[in-house]
């Protein structure tokens, strides 16, 4: 990354993400931050796409914190059709009691639950849900090693994106 605001440090520290500040990630591939091959395909699909077209594409997602969920919107433009510029805007928060899990302390079980990097929905069986009604479905309130949290990407938010 060449560039970050000002607004992205007191959002890394206020999320528990002090790896992600700005001494951190300035000059570090953007790739290096996106896990996942699908998850890393699809942005580069949409990093291509705003290059090609030059004009602002709008995606909404969540980007969730323990204790609220968090509706944002970013925008993506490639003004000389090589840089990207993304500008994320917070369009909604609506708190909600912590969801242990995702502090991203304590150990772990070895198995995995898969959220969407998208919409921030966890996969159950063969369908995606909030991870609150996962946690409840797959009995994991309160167990002292829940499985660690890997990302991927939902099949509605693979249409959305490829829209
Ligand atoms: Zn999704």
């Amino acid at each position: 990354m060449e560039h970050v605001n000002d607004a992205w440090e007191p959002f890394a520290q206020a999320n528990g993400a002090p790896g992600l500040s700005p001494r951190r990630v300035v000059g570090e591939s953007i790739w290096s931050f996106v896990h996942g091959s699908t998850v890393q395909h699809l942005w580069q699909l949409v990093f291509g796409r705003a290059r090609v077209e030059r004009k602002a594409l709008l995606l909404p997602y969540r980007c969730d914190g323990p204790g609220v969920r968090r509706y944002l919107e970013m925008e993506l433009v490639a003004p000389d059709g090589v840089s990207v510029v993304c500008t994320s805007r917070t369009m909604r928060e609506e708190p909600r009691p912590v969801v242990q899990m995702l502090l991203g302390d304590g150990e772990r079980s070895g198995e995995s639950l898969i959220v969407c990097s998208w919409c921030n929905r966890a996969q159950l069986h063969r369908t995606w849900v909030e991870i609150e009604q996962a946690i409840d479905e797959l009995h994991l309130f309160g167990v002292a090693r829940p499985p660690s949290i890997s990302h991927g990407i939902c099949d509605r938010c693979v249409r959305e994106v490829l829209r």
